[in-house]
């Protein structure tokens, strides 16, 4: 069945859960692919991209999981047989935003009963209890927000939801306490470091395990190319200057933005 854009829940205009009642998962696409992203680049990984999502950043590299979802509906069994195609034992739970979906839970069950190191990709808003391997979390900065001049539709109907639903340092504190965490952010330029550096500071106090800068990663906004030429080399002097992680967007080097990769 096809995910509309309007479907209940998926385009986030209701509140969260978006379950199908035989618990399937509104998938966009399954591939096998280099991990781009993050501590584990380089690594072949099978990533499923669940569609939905509770925000609505203007630079969303997933456009169809999130101001325009669309997908289909798997079981979380044939999920499974799909990732055992490839020969990968890394699989990506990523979306839009995968923790929206309470079958996703079922899904890391299922993987990990099977020996899959699992990553999510979270926005870091909704917390789940499951077989996690490494949350990949993305705090999402005051610079993600659609104002009216960036809003990819161009009427700004989301920038208020988006500002009030785009951090809780609470469930940023639950994810570092349960998880292997790194914590993910997409640079635009300098003037974003001052509210890193506050985050991470809010979240260390909240957190009752230490948040090292080695769990802090800086990734250049882009998602072509030509535009990474422009905040590459700005990212990778500030994660210098601050102590932080550089991390690249391997995918996007390697294909720039080719579907499936
Ligand atoms: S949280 Fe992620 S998937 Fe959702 S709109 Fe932002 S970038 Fe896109």
């Amino acid at each position: 069945m096809p995910v509309a854009s309007d479907t209940d829940g998926l385009d986030g205009t209701a509140d969260r859960d978006s379950e199908s009642a035989d618990g399937d998962l509104p998938v966009n696409e399954l591939f096998c692919s280099l991990q781009g992203e993050g501590r584990l680049s380089g690594v072949p990984s099978v990533f499923v991209r669940t569609s939905g999502c509770n925000l609505r950043c203007w630079f969303c590299d997933s456009y169809h999981t999130s101001w325009e979802p669309t997908g289909e509906w798997y079981g979380v069994a044939d999920l499974v047989a799909a990732v055992g195609e490839y020969d990968a034992d890394h699989v990506v739970l990523t979306g839009g935003e995968p923790l929206v979906h309470e079958s996703s839970v079922d899904l890391l069950e299922e993987l990990a009963a099977r020996g899959y190191h699992t990553t999510v990709e979270t926005n870091g808003t909704i917390y789940r209890d499951a077989p996690i391997d490494l949350a990949s979390v993305s705090p999402k900065l005051d610079s993600s927000t659609p104002t009216p001049d960036r809003d990819p539709k161009g009427d700004g109907e989301w920038a208020d939801r988006h500002a009030d639903r785009r951090l809780d340092v609470e469930t940023l504190a639950r994810f570092v306490e349960a998880y292997d965490t790194q914590l993910k952010f997409v640079v635009t330029g300098p003037e974003d470091m001052a509210e890193i550096e506050g985050l991470v500071g809010r979240v260390r106090r909240a957190a009752d395990v230490p948040v090292p800068d080695s769990a802090v990663l800086l990734m250049p906004e882009g998602r072509t190319r030509e535009q990474l030429d422009e905040t590459r080399r700005v990212v990778a002097d500030l994660a210098l200057e601050h102590g932080y992680r550089y991390t690249p967007r391997l995918h996007v080097d390697l294909w720039n933005d080719a579907p499936g990769t």
